[in-house]
């Protein structure tokens, strides 16, 4: 027929039915194609392993989905959740040292972080504006620390910590999440300092588009590994989870859950409740139990 033999590839972005594949060519190097999907697939999105074959010009078609590690979903306009990016390997939870961050906050980030089953890890951003290196805010990321999450310092405006950022990012497929203000542009224009290759990431029919701004967008890290970035990754949060979800969130219960006297246990003030106890001995950090009651208080409530 008019199209070549089969060839992996991974998706770079993606719009509507159409997608970029990126494969690597005959002389090693790395090049993207305007494919289409084949009708009886669907849903494919950025970062998902592909099968495709090549057309007598640059486009081509993909004919067959890989295996995914792992997505990353967001609600649509119509709350359902939605697949937006695939194959991840890590969360970046982005802070900002001032305002100064809540446990709270921290800890929603985490727990929804927890329920897509990728590794999350906290990057505090604008430590130039820390009073002295540190004070409550540095024992409660040692706290994180201890937990086994990765922390990581960081200032783009002193250029600070962008070594270990990118140590972080090596070899691996990350997501920066967070709240709006705390450095996410900035950090990721630090870490793709070189303007043309955010461009260059699109292929030429893509920058003729118009979805270019809301398609999640997989960038190739100048040392190894990929971002993968959109404005609704950026806003990942806390929708969509159950309570059973939330208590999983919580890593450091894992220990203690099926261990209360009743099985039914809600963890509030039933006899017997390991959890509970594992607070009053100190082995569960207080605030990170109040985190968790918030939390399951807040969804109750319905809202975030
Ligand atoms: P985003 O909304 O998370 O993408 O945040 P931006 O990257 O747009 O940054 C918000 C503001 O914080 C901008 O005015 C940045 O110049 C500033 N900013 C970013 N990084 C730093 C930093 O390390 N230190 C300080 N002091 N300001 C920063
Ligand atoms: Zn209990």
């Amino acid at each position: 027929g008019e199209f070549g033999p089969e060839r992996p590839g991974r998706v770079t972005a993606h719009f509507g039915r159409s997608l970029d594949v990126e494969a690597v060519d005959d002389s090693g190097e790395r090049h993207r194609h305007r494919c289409h999907m084949r009708a009886n697939m669907d849903g494919l999105v950025t970062g998902d392993r592909v099968v495709w074959r090549q057309a007598n010009d640059d486009s081509g078609v993909v004919v067959a989905r890989g295996e995914r590690d792992s997505v990353l979903e967001r609600p649509d306009a119509r709350g359902q959740l939605k697949p937006v990016a695939a194959n991840l390997d890590q969360i970046l939870i982005v802070f900002a040292a001032e305002p100064e961050p809540h446990a709270n906050l921290i800890d929603r980030y985490l727990v929804a972080a927890e329920a897509t089953g990728i590794a999350p890890a906290l990057v505090l951003n604008k430590v130039d504006l820390l009073p002295e290196r540190g004070g409550e805010l540095r024992d409660l990321l040692d706290r994180y620390e201890a937990l086994g999450y990765p922390v990581v310092l960081a200032s783009v405006k002193q250029q600070d910590g962008l070594d270990a950022l990118h140590q972080r990012l090596t070899g691996r497929t990350s997501v920066f999440v967070g709240q709006s203000g705390v450095g996410k542009s900035s950090l990721i224009d630090r870490l793709l300092p070189d303007h043309a290759l955010r461009i260059g990431a699109l292929s030429e029919d893509s920058r003729k588009g118009t979805h270019t701004t809301t398609t999640a967008m997989l960038y190739h890290l100048p040392a190894g590994g990929e971002l993968i970035d959109s404005p609704g990754i950026r806003e990942f949060g806390l929708t969509h989870l159950d309570a059973e979800q939330v208590t999983a969130g919580f890593i450091e219960f894992h220990d203690y859950l099926g261990r209360c006297r009743f099985r039914d246990c809600r963890h509030r003030e039933e006899p017997g409740c390991a959890l509970l106890a594992a607070v009053e001995r100190g082995d569960i950090h207080p605030q990170r139990f109040a985190s968790y009651r918030r939390i399951l208080a807040s969804l109750e409530s319905g809202g975030e």
